[in-house]
């Protein structure tokens, strides 16, 4: 998976679709994604003692990977991300619309 977590990334598909945000966590076998202020859902909870209230509470639901673009930290540009090998066979990504290597 290209994307990590603490990066910066734009939705390009679904509802939340232009906005942009910080993957709080990756998933990386499901190839899905949590980002900050994205895809919110409603849950319905029942109250469990004083501890938790009833009613609908709103919380972030993972997204599909294929669903974003990393957005490059150096040109500030949706990125299609590649890989290529430093000269001490470190593995980086870098941002195939300014070369920079993003790591
Ligand atoms: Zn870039």
């Amino acid at each position: 998976m290209n994307i990590r977590k603490d990066d910066t990334v734009l939705v390009i598909a679904g509802k939340d679709k232009g906005k942009k945000g910080k993957v709080r966590f990756a998933y990386p076998d499901e190839k899905r994604i949590m980002v900050e202020g994205i895809n919110f859902i409603k849950k319905h909870s029942k109250a469990k003692g004083a501890a938790r209230q009833a009613g609908i509470i709103e919380r972030e639901a993972p997204i599909r990977v294929s669903n974003v673009m990393l957005l490059c930290s150096k040109c500030n540009h949706p990125a299609r991300v590649g890989f290529r090998f430093l000269d001490d066979g470190k593995k980086v990504r870098f941002c195939r619309a300014c070369g920079e290597v993003i790591d």
